[in-house]
């Protein structure tokens, strides 16, 4: 686990460890090994860094209050820590597609208002009602959660859910007075309680398209509406992490931030520096293999890729059961200050870079134990999580979320 800065910076040679012979043969001649204190297979979180992002988050959407949305395990960052650290910096509320995701939450003792939006119908509503977990509420659930509030003789908190235009969860215009006279009979009753009204955004992250102020008077219509329904909900959110970036108009009440809390852009062409974010993830492992091949050398599965000359290979011991999209064949590992394409195919547990002819007469020594980053905040000159993202044609909030597991998660900060 790393300690301090210069585990990501400098390297620092661990005599210790080149003690042992290497066997012949295609092993790398050099006998002296690089070793830095890196984990050996890390998604390192900087929680300063998320502290930050929110502090940036809250001033950019003030007055409007900020809830950290920290659904899939925090987009990979780790939900408990990283709601923590939100709530510290400034965050008001939590934010989670699923009740199952708030729960542990609550269970660790945290207070903060909590909603979840997306349920089946096998969802726990009595169990959220009991924890205090906010519920959206598109129409269906309603039954179901003033029953589950009637069997535990509680009021269930609701926030109606529109949907102005993204065309998936949500009550239309056209369902919303029928809607809305239940839903003032059940708060009438004390069944429910009728805390906030929202929606999402489909197209925030393309400041330019006109959709979103559609969606804007669609929304301020459906709060209309309520209150001429006699619904009175406080709180209006719409704004995601794009919106917020870009909308101040558009703030209303809340804002829900996800992708900018782990300080990455939600928008093309700019740069988390320019919006004034620092990414949180660094994922980081340790050579796991170093040695000499001849030219022609295939390398990894369907022998897609040949060396074109003599070189040396380095083998990284992350692959797609780690989150590492097979597709991503392409992507930037940095190794001792010189950044290098994975060659061949991505596997299940592993990737290789070549390391070229430099490789072989670079210190004269095998990188075996070197410190690997795949992504990172950039101040060691390592590959954005965006530079993954375009080798997987996918987006980052995709490269972070999908961090599986068995990548263990190291907390700095
Ligand atoms: C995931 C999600 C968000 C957060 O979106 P970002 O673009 O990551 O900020 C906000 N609201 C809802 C309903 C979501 O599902």
């Amino acid at each position: 686990m790393p300690t301090n800065e210069g585990a990501f910076s400098a390297s620092k040679p661990r005599p210790n460890s080149a003690t042992r012979v290497p066997p012949p043969g295609r092993v790398h001649r050099g006998s002296r090994v690089t070793r830095v204190n890196a984990p050996e297979r890390a998604a390192v979180i900087d929680l300063e860094a998320i502290r930050h992002n929110v502090r940036r988050l809250v001033q950019v959407a003030s007055p409007a209050a900020v809830m950290a949305v920290v659904k899939a395990d925090a987009y990979g960052h780790g939900a408990l820590p990283v709601a923590r650290a939100a709530l510290e910096a400034g965050a008001a509320w939590l934010g989670v597609a699923h009740i199952e995701e708030a729960l542990p939450l609550r269970a660790a003792a945290l207070t903060a208002p909590l909603l979840a939006w997306l349920h089946t119908p096998d969802s726990d509503f009595g169990a959220a009602i009991a924890a205090n977990v906010d519920l959206g509420c598109s129409g269906w659930e309603l039954p179901r959660i003033v029953a589950a509030a009637d069997l535990l003789g509680r009021t269930a908190r609701i926030h109606l859910k529109i949907d102005t235009g993204l065309g998936r969860n949500g009550c239309t215009l056209t369902e919303l007075p029928a809607l809305l006279a239940d839903v003032a009979r059940h708060e009438a009753a004390g069944q429910i309680e009728v805390v906030g009204i929202f929606s999402h955004l489909a197209v925030a992250d393309e400041p330019e398209r006109p959709e979103t102020d559609a969606q804007l008077a669609t929304f301020l219509a459906a709060v209309e509406l309520a209150h001429a329904a006699g619904v009175h909900p406080s709180i209006r959110h719409l704004a995601n992490s794009p919106a917020t970036l870009t909308r101040p108009d558009i703030h209303l009440d809340l804002v829900r931030t996800g992708l900018a809390l782990y300080g990455l852009s939600p928008l093309a062409g700019r740069t988390p520096a320019s919006l004034g974010l620092r990414p949180a993830m660094t994922l980081v492992t340790q050579i796991a293999h170093c040695k000499e091949v001849p030219a022609d050398q295939g390398v990894s599965y369907g022998l897609n890729y040949r060396t074109p000359t003599a070189t040396t290979l380095a083998l990284v011991p992350l692959g797609y059961a780690d989150g590492i999209p097979r597709i991503a064949t392409g992507g930037p590992v940095r190794v001792n200050g010189v950044t290098y394409p994975v060659v061949g195919r991505i596997a299940m547990d592993q990737m290789v870079i070549d390391l070229g002819e430099a490789g072989l007469v670079s210190g004269g020594h095998s990188l075996l134990g070197a410190e690997a980053v795949l992504f990172g905040p950039g101040d060691g000159g390592e590959a954005s999580v965006d530079e993954w993202a375009a080798a997987a044609s996918t987006i980052n909030y995709e490269v972070v979320t999908r961090i599986s597991p068995r990548v263990p998660r190291v907390y700095r900060g």
